[in-house]
């Protein structure tokens, strides 16, 4: 467990100190904003899909070290992904951060994401983690406007509304 949480520590302070793929992405078809109000995280994902596949990615925002980590090990690990793996991946991060287990032989390999398994002992943090990954979905889904944390957990996935508006 110490080791775990060691490494855990090793890769989300790297990953947060030298955020990965942080800028702005020149040639982008699909951007959205995401924002955690619970912590203060944004995030700006810029996605260039080409073919049902992440073609490049980057990202851009500022937030606590764990946003920031997981937005850059997302960077590192969806790129030549297709949609369909960006989303069987989420699946599993989500699971993981949230501590749901399950057992199904067919989950993809999460690599590097499994640093935040830790994450699912501090629920507060839970949307720090899963802030660029929404984000990310409504990228791909091309969706416009913000996304907030606070639309997570109902299955209707309905950003509140008259909220945020006047923007
Ligand atoms: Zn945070």
């Amino acid at each position: 467990m110490s080791s775990l949480g060691s490494l855990y520590q090793e890769v989300v302070l790297d990953h947060s100190r030298r955020p990965r793929n942080f800028r702005a992405l020149e040639g982008a078809n699909r951007k959205a904003d995401g924002y955690n109000p619970l912590c203060g995280d944004k995030v700006t994902i810029y996605l260039r899909l080409e073919d049902g596949r992440v073609a490049d990615i980057s990202f851009q925002g500022s937030g606590c070290a764990i946003s920031t980590a997981s937005a850059s090990i997302l960077t590192e690990t969806l790129k030549g992904k297709t949609e369909q793996e960006v989303e069987a991946l989420f699946k599993r991060f989500h699971d993981l951060v949230t501590g749901e287990t399950r057992d199904e032989s067919d989950e993809p390999d999460l690599g590097k994401l499994e640093v935040f398994s830790g994450v699912s002992e501090f629920p507060a943090r839970v949307k720090c983690a899963t802030l660029s990954w929404h984000t990310l979905r409504a990228a791909l889904k091309g969706q416009g406007g913000q996304v907030s944390t606070e639309s997570d957990g109902s299955g209707q996935g309905s950003v509140g509304s008259g909220q945020g508006r006047s923007e």
